[in-house]
């Protein structure tokens, strides 16, 4: 299967729920604790079409996953109170499942590895009947049962199928057998962004510049859905064929504009100075940690390395101080949005809006633009 084929058969598909798009912002922690089963049927409307047969009326078709009648009835209200019931009573709402059609493995033709994660596997996949093209992540009950990641999991699906924009990728589906469950995830056709760093050493401030403007849009969207990414780093985006960013990893994302403190176990470079110590009385941070991450993303790809490396004793040191200096090859205006970013007080950072309008990014991407207006026409 070679890749750029592939991707040019790429479907398009469309996901929808259309119970929380009239939800109000929820402002507790997504609930992780409706079910132990990650694959529990969701009032998600999947449908799916074909790029190709855009024009014709017979290539759109509506796959609903397993929903309930029963909830979907009802008015959100009383559906929160009946969720918060079945938890508070351990339940796992038994729903009675009609779907149109449900994804299954026999649905998808399997091409080359793509990658191995901590516990996934991901391969390349083609849906048979639209061939439209997509990435098949495999998780083994076993391993997310032994790695005590169950809700981990469960928390990146709910959060990243309902997300949908060009800079976040997609999450079309899943399904699960006895032993995995199977995640259907928008192809990313250029792979890592973490290696296309490493193999350049560091990124021309152009390319930067596009990829944070970018990085913005994005988190604006988030952030505008009350989801709060926490883990944004190089080994968590994703390149789209057309050198387009595309935020994966969503394990660590919340659905909340305040949350507590949690134990972390990844990388301690591009954590904010809130969560590595916390200031006020109930260790809050809100979706402002994404901003100072945001900082950390500029300074690597200008610079090719965090700003706070060190040993991990000093990291955490120098992060709670904001004790770093960006290299005089970095451009004047560059190091002025890092330094608006990486500012400890959270409320005194630059917002997303601002990123966007930041001289830095006007300047390089709005040469992008009239480049590629000059090549359209
Ligand atoms: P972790 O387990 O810590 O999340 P990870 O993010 O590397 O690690 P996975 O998300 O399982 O693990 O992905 C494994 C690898 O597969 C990635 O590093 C990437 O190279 C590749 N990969 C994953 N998803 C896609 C995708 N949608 N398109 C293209 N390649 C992908
Ligand atoms: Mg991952």
């Amino acid at each position: 299967m070679a890749a750029s084929t592939l991707e040019d058969r790429f479907g398009r598909l469309s996901v929808r729920d259309e119970n929380r798009e009239q939800q109000k912002p929820k402002v507790k922690a997504i609930s992780t604790t409706r079910s132990q089963d990650p694959g529990q049927p969701t009032l998600l409307k999947i449908a799916l079409q074909n790029r190709e047969q855009k024009t014709s009326a017979t290539a759109r078709r509506e796959v609903e996953l397993p929903a309930s009648p029963t909830q979907k009835a009802l008015p959100n209200a009383e559906k929160s109170n009946q969720e918060s019931q079945a938890q508070a009573e351990g339940k796992t709402a038994t729903l009675i499942e009609r779907p149109i059609k449900a994804f299954h493995l026999g649905m998808f033709e399997i091409g080359k590895p793509l990658g191995k994660g901590k516990f996934g596997r991901v391969y390349l996949a083609r849906e048979r009947e639209y061939g439209f093209v997509c990435a098949l992540k495999v998780l083994y009950k076993s391993e997310l049962q032994q790695g005590r990641v169950e809700k981990q999991v469960q928390r990146e699906i709910e959060i990243q199928s309902n997300l949908r924009h060009p800079n976040i990728l997609k999450l079309y589906g899943y399904f699960h057998d006895s032993k995995r469950i199977f995640l259907i995830l928008e192809f990313a056709g250029r792979g890592e962004l973490y290696k296309h760093l490493r193999k350049d050493t560091r990124f021309p401030e152009w390319k930067a510049a596009q990829y944070i403007a970018q990085m913005a849009s994005a988190l604006r969207y988030l952030h505008r859905k009350h989801v709060i990414h926490r883990d944004i780093k190089p080994e968590n985006i994703l390149v789209g064929i057309h050198n387009e960013i595309k935020i994966s990893d969503f394990g660590w994302s919340v659905h909340a504009p305040n949350c507590r403190r949690k134990t972390y176990c990844g990388t301690l470079d591009y954590l904010p100075p809130e969560m590595i110590a916390p200031r006020n009385a109930d260790n809050s941070y809100d979706e402002k940690v994404d901003l100072w991450s945001l900082g950390v993303l500029t300074y690597e790809f200008l610079v090719g390395e965090a700003p706070f490396e060190d040993t991990p004793v000093m990291t955490t040191r120098r992060i709670a101080r904001g004790d770093m200096k960006v290299p005089s090859f970095v451009s004047a205006e560059a190091t002025d949005l890092i330094k608006k970013l990486l500012v400890i007080d959270p409320d005194k950072r630059l917002s997303l809006e601002q990123v966007q309008k930041h001289p830095w990014i006007i300047k390089h991407c709005q040469k992008a633009e009239i480049v590629a207006k000059s090549k359209e026409a």
